[in-house]
Order: C-alpha cells, then structure tokens, then sequence
C-alpha cells in the first residue's frame, strides 16, 4: 500500500505552510541543547501552559536528559476568535510544589505577552528558586506587555497560526506542521 507523506499535502484549512514538521524537529532539538547548556546537568522543573505548549512540551521534554518534573497550569483561552481579548485567567492550577526548585515555563506561542505575564507572576509568588521562560513561537510585534522569553524557538509575524498544539475553536492541534489558518475561516465557520 502507498504512505502519503503527511508533509507534501497542504492542509485545505491552511494559507499557508510556515514551519514544516521535520523544521520544527530540527529547532526544538537546538532548543533542548540550549536548555541543557543552561541547565547544566540539574533538575528543573517544567511548568507546561496547557493546552496549546502540550506537544511542545512533549517533544522538548524526550529531547532533554536532565532529571525534570512536569506540571501543567491551564488558562483560559481565545474561545472561537483569532485574536486575544480580555484577561487571560487560571483555569487549574499547579499541584506540584516548586518552592526552591528551578522552573522553566514553557507556552506555544507569546504574543500580547499576559498569558506569560500572569503565569510568572503565579510561579514567583511560590519561592522558585529560578524561573526561565520557553516559547515556541514568538510574535514579537505584538506585545502589549513587555516580556522576552529565555529560549524562543522561532520569531514570526502578526499572523493567526494552527497545528502542533496550536487550535482555532479547539481543532487542528493535531496537524503536525505549524501554518497560518485561511482568511476563509477567520470568520467562523458553523462549528466554532
Ligand atoms: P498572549 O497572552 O501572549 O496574548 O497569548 C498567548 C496565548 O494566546 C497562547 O498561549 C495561545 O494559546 C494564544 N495565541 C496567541 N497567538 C496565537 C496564534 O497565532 N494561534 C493560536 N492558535 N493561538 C494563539
Ligand atoms: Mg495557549
């Protein structure tokens, strides 16, 4: 039987393609060498914002020897839109302690910059004894609150993007490249 190769197909729901699956393999690889340069051989604790940084943080976390510790935190998200509105807010919090524990937090995608912003300030008021910060994806020309992330895997521009963990209205977290979502569905469709 013929395998389709998942890369060579273009999802119909995507503009375009901006980082192919075997491209974002290559850099969280960097990334995890980056990590362990810093982290030298230490334990830390990885604080994953869930659900978007899931595959990340899986892929991440296997490329990395270090003893870690995983905890998740959910906030609440866009709902059905592409753009953020409100005040993100903690959904479920850590069950974990992290006092006198080195932290690295890790997101999709930074981009108004208060889910990140929110997140740090939860963490800090524990007592870690260092917090780092991971993103993905960094739209760095959308910040409303000023934060730079210790490790960014790749800096893009102001555009709406799905796949690897990335949703719009809860779908597409599956597909394993990261595009940016058609202009046709921006308005949303029935199921959103
Ligand atoms: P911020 O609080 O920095 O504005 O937004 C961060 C969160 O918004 C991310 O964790 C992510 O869930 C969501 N987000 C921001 N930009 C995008 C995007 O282009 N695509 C998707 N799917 N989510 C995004
Ligand atoms: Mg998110």
């Amino acid at each position: 039987m013929p395998t389709k190769n998942r890369n060579s197909e273009q999802h119909p729901d995507l503009e375009s393609v901006m980082f192919t699956e075997a491209q974002i393999k290559k850099r969280v690889r960097e990334l995890a060498r980056e990590i362990r340069k810093v982290y030298g051989g230490g334990e830390f604790t990885i604080i994953s914002i869930i659900n978007g940084a899931v595959m990340f943080t899986a892929d991440l976390m296997r490329e990395i020897d270090n003893p870690v510790r995983l905890d998740c935190v959910r906030i609440s998200s866009y709902g059905n839109r592409t753009t953020s509105v409100g005040t993100p807010q903690i959904v479920s919090s850590l069950t974990i302690d992290i006092a006198r524990r080195h932290v690295l937090l890790i997101d999709d995608i930074l981009d108004t910059g208060k889910t990140i912003t929110l997140v740090s300030g939860l963490i800090m008021k524990l007592g870690p004894a260092s917090l780092r910060t991971c993103v993905l994806l960094d739209k760095v020309g959308r910040r409303q609150v000023p934060f730079d992330a210790d490790f960014v895997g790749f800096k893009i521009p102001d555009k709406f993007v799905i796949g690897y963990g990335l949703d719009f209205a809860e779908r597409y977290r599956n597909l394993p490249c990261i595009g940016v979502l058609s202009p046709r569905l921006q308005n949303p469709p029935e199921w959103a």
